[in-house]
């Protein structure tokens, strides 16, 4: 089976977590390659801070190195509210054959609401769910996303959607929310996220930065 790893976000602005991260799931499934997919308009939050393609530019500065990562612009194309479930549909469609298995990658934050999701059960007729938790930390799920947990859990992918993997990754606490207040205060997010992305920040005068020619 081939693997398709689907990297949804805000990514206001993408760093070092969201990239580690899909890189680690990348490897340890022998995922093909892991698509970048942010949001046009989120459903459980507010606006972004800055517009659609500022974020995509910003990915596409902080994966150039990487091949095997992607942008995929499908929701910012599509509009309105951005369902995943919609996405993965659409994506189903584009990499139509039957060895091909869509996965879903989130946090242990996200996957601890996966259930009040848009058509959720949809979700897992057309992708397998990856869920990235904190090394040497229990899974703490409660409720109807601990069921499904144990329901379908694998140590790996025999089917092409309705299974769910969890896999730990090396923690990096890095939050975009975070990165906003700092730069907020001045303080510019180096180390933080790859060295262009933070040129990018400054130049453009994102999060309040103050914008430089240099
Ligand atoms: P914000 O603070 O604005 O919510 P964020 O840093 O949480 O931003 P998102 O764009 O909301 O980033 O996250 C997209 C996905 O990346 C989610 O599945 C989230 O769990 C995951 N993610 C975010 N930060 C990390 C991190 N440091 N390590 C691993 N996964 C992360
Ligand atoms: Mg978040």
């Amino acid at each position: 089976m081939r693997f398709i790893g689907i990297n949804g976000g805000t990514f206001d602005p993408i760093h070092y977590g969201h990239l580690r991260a899909a890189l680690e799931v990348m490897q340890k499934v022998g995922m093909e390659q892991v698509r970048f997919v942010p949001c046009y308009q989120p459903v459980h939050r507010g606006t972004p801070s800055v517009s659609a393609r500022q974020r995509c530019d910003m990915i596409a500065l902080a994966i150039e190195a990487q091949p095997q990562f992607v942008l995929d612009s499908i929701e910012i194309d599509r509009g309105g509210p951005s369902f995943m479930v919609d996405t993965l549909a659409q994506l189903k469609q584009q990499f139509a054959d039957e060895q091909t298995s869509l996965v879903l990658m989130m946090g242990t934050d996200a996957y601890a609401k996966f259930c009040s999701w848009h058509n959720w059960q949809e979700i897992l007729n057309l992708a397998n769910l990856v869920v990235m938790h904190r090394p040497g930390e229990k899974l703490d799920l409660h409720g109807a996303e601990a069921k499904l947990f144990a329901e379908r859990e694998v140590k790996q992918f025999s089917e092409a959607c309705g299974q769910v993997m969890e896999l730990a990754i090396t923690q990096l606490a890095i939050s975009s929310t975070a990165i906003r207040a700092d730069i907020e205060q001045g303080v510019l997010p180096d180390y933080l996220t790859p060295y262009r992305v933070c040129k990018y920040i400054q130049k453009q005068g994102l999060y309040g930065a103050l914008a430089k020619d240099s």
